[in-house]
């Protein structure tokens, strides 16, 4: 039998002491995931855009996101590891898996869960728009309040919140947290090393 009901907050995480404040709502995302769709519709009517997805933490958003499109969108996926700890990028990237795509004359939307100091993104636009696409834009789900030294240039943008560490929709902590149906705000230590110790590796 199937049960109507989804996974106990227990399963999910919630109880976790390393799962701290909810940051944005399920209910929240929902919403602002749809409204996100519906201008995109508008916008894009007559050039239905590619949706490029950065693996892996713009997999829920994207999913979610694409289904509120009323347009015959392409998806792809690209994913891109930056250097440095596991909490702060570098600014060197490099691609893990590229683009199935050829990009030329297409409107390419780059769809990015998270944009802390704008490194990676930065990165990605240039990379992308080396490859001809008829027209390319952003759309972030969060953004972190005042940390970008970069001009972000967003076409849309889910929800700012402030500039902590924060983990569910898609982002993880050591692959761990992107199941949670909401974004809230990591409690735990999260350097590389002391991740490790924290989910009990050797
Ligand atoms: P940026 O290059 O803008 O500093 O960092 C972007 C990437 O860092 C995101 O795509 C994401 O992978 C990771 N990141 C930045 N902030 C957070 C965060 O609060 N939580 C998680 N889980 N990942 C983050």
């Amino acid at each position: 039998m199937i049960e109507p009901d989804g996974p106990t907050a227990g399963e999910l995480g919630v109880g976790d002491p390393h799962v701290g404040d909810v940051v944005v709502s399920e209910q929240d995302l929902k919403r602002r995931v749809r409204e996100l769709g519906a201008q995109i519709t508008a916008d894009y009517a007559g050039r239905p855009p590619l949706l490029v997805g950065v693996l892996k933490g713009a997999c829920f958003f994207l999913s979610d996101l694409a289904r509120s499109i009323r347009l015959p969108v392409e998806l792809d996926f690209m994913a891109v590891s930056s250097y440095g700890s596991a909490t702060r990028t570098s600014g060197v990237v490099r691609i893990v898996k590229d683009l199935d795509l050829d990009l030329t004359g297409r409107h390419v939307l780059i769809v990015e869960d998270i944009v802390d100091s704008g490194l990676t993104l930065s990165y990605l636009r240039r990379n992308l728009a080396a490859r001809h696409p008829s027209s390319l834009e952003v759309v972030a789900l969060l953004v972190k309040d005042g940390l970008q030294s970069v001009d972000l240039d967003l076409a849309y943008e889910g929800f700012r919140i402030p500039p902590d560490f924060v983990v569910g929709y898609g982002l993880d902590v050591a692959e761990r947290y992107r199941n949670l149906p909401f974004i809230a705000t990591y409690r735990g230590e999260t350097g590389r090393n002391d991740l490790r110790a924290t989910l009990g590796h050797p």
